[in-house]
């Protein structure tokens, strides 16, 4: 039995809330601090949750909550121009994709985690630490701090807790792409089930029925990096001209964007991605989600690996003597498969971010495209099928 009893987890965003929970079922108590004084970060959009997340998420009981509020696609199309390449069904015996929007899903994690007594504490941004022999302390920006045996760094891609492992620690990198969704005034095909990842001329997109009529879609830009505030500061009448201007030889590409009220369109920002993180914990902090392994919104793994890694670090730190144990084990089980994930989504945005280039690239996604249509398994199976053995010990090696 592990001498760890106590946890501080930092960020309430997908694997804070995860992490408080799978450490209630493995005894440890944790409380979970976020820097935002409520759930919804201002970040909309949509997220897509694998089977491989959901699964990790029946580990903690939480998988009907979400299901309750998330769409199932069951069909995904590939389309190339105007052809349609094929359907790629779901894997056999697995469930479907579960389309979620990301405030929904921060919201139901939260009320989950509080509904199972995990504590969440908002407007606690963590600003510093001091580790010792016997425990660590956060401070937090209020002035307030808080002692555990451990601390876990769940805040996200841009999290303090890396820096405070290792201060050159390297930082997320910028994929090239902006990030847009929106819903239309188009009408789609009536099938609700599916969702069709679209090749066009310049660059990628993807689009879907919305339930309330309409289609919803979403597209990236090939930019250089900007914040979120300085990319919402353009009018959305501006972005959609230039999205216009990008896709104006694809259908329904074109349609969709010229039938998009301003009003209705997202900005996301520019989209990024961690680079392999040297450090993973010290002797009492450890990471996890995308701090330590964001691998794109390209890969549609990122909220999934993230859930998986909050679960297996409880599993080490269950059963494991001490910290350094269980996070040497933790590491040793998560690394190579969220850097296999990240790989693939690199070579994705290679091919998406090749701006005025992208013409002669495009081929450079065929492979992909082809792959995933003839072999969805070869493509998706290691992924989409990983399920975590909560009952089996975790082992030190
Ligand atoms: C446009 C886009 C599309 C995406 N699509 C998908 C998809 O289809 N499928 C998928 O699986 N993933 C997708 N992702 C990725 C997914 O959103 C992330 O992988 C997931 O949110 C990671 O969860 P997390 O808990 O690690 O980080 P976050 O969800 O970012 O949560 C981190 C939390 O920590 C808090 N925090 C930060 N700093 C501090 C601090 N100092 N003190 C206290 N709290 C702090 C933040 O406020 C935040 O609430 C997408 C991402 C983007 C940007």
């Amino acid at each position: 039995m592990s001498e760890v009893r106590t946890a501080l987890v930092i960020g309430g965003g997908v694997a804070g809330p995860v992490a408080g929970m799978a450490l209630r079922r493995a005894g440890v108590e944790a409380t979970v601090y976020e820097a935002y004084p409520t759930t919804a970060d201002g970040v909309g959009g949509s997220l897509g949750l694998a089977p491989n997340g959901l699964a990790a998420l029946e580990i903690i009981g939480a998988a009907d909550t979400v299901r309750a509020i998330a769409r199932p696609m069951p069909r995904a199309v590939m389309a190339v121009g105007r052809k349609r390449l094929d359907t790629v069904p779901t894997l056999p015996g697995l469930p479907p994709l579960q389309l979620i929007w990301r405030a929904d899903l921060h919201r139901a994690l939260y009320d989950h985690a509080v509904s199972q007594g995990v504590r969440v504490e908002h407007d606690k941004r963590l600003v510093g630490v001091e580790e010792t022999a016997s425990g660590i302390t956060a401070r937090f920006a209020d002035g307030t701090t808080a002692t555990a045996d451990i601390l876990i760094g769940a805040d996200g891609i841009r999290s303090t807790v890396r820096t405070l492992i290792d201060p050159d620690a390297p930082g997320p990198t910028p994929t090239g792409l902006l990030g847009f969704e929106a819903v239309a005034d188009f009408e789609l095909p009536k099938d609700e089930g599916t969702i069709t990842y679209a090749f066009g001329r310049r660059g990628f997109y993807l689009f879907r029925p919305h339930p309330g009529g309409g289609a919803e879609w979403g597209a990236n830009l090939p930019h250089a990096p900007m914040s979120l505030a300085e990319a919402r500061k353009v009018p959305n009448e501006e972005w959609l001209r230039r999205l216009g201007e990008y896709h104006a030889e694809d259908h329904p590409g074109a349609e969709l964007i010229a039938h998009t009220d301003p009003g209705r369109l997202q900005v996301l920002g520019s989209m990024y991605m961690m680079p392999s993180v040297p450090r993973w914990h010290s002797d009492r902090m450890v990471l996890v989600g995308d701090a330590v392994h964001a691998p794109s919104n390209s890969s549609g793994q990122g909220a999934s690996l993230a859930i998986e890694s909050a679960v297996q670090l409880a599993r080490c730190l269950r059963d494991l003597p001490d910290a350094a144990t269980a996070f040497a084990a933790y590491e040793r089980l998560r690394r190579p498969r969220v850097e296999r994930v990240a790989a693939r989504a690199a070579r994705i945005n290679g091919s998406k971010a090749a701006g005025p280039l992208s013409r002669a690239l495009m081929p450079l996604l065929m492979p992909i495209m082809l792959r995933t249509v003839m072999h969805p398994e070869r493509a998706f199976g290691v992924e989409q099928r990983y399920k975590i053995d909560w009952d089996e010990p975790a082992t030190p090696h």
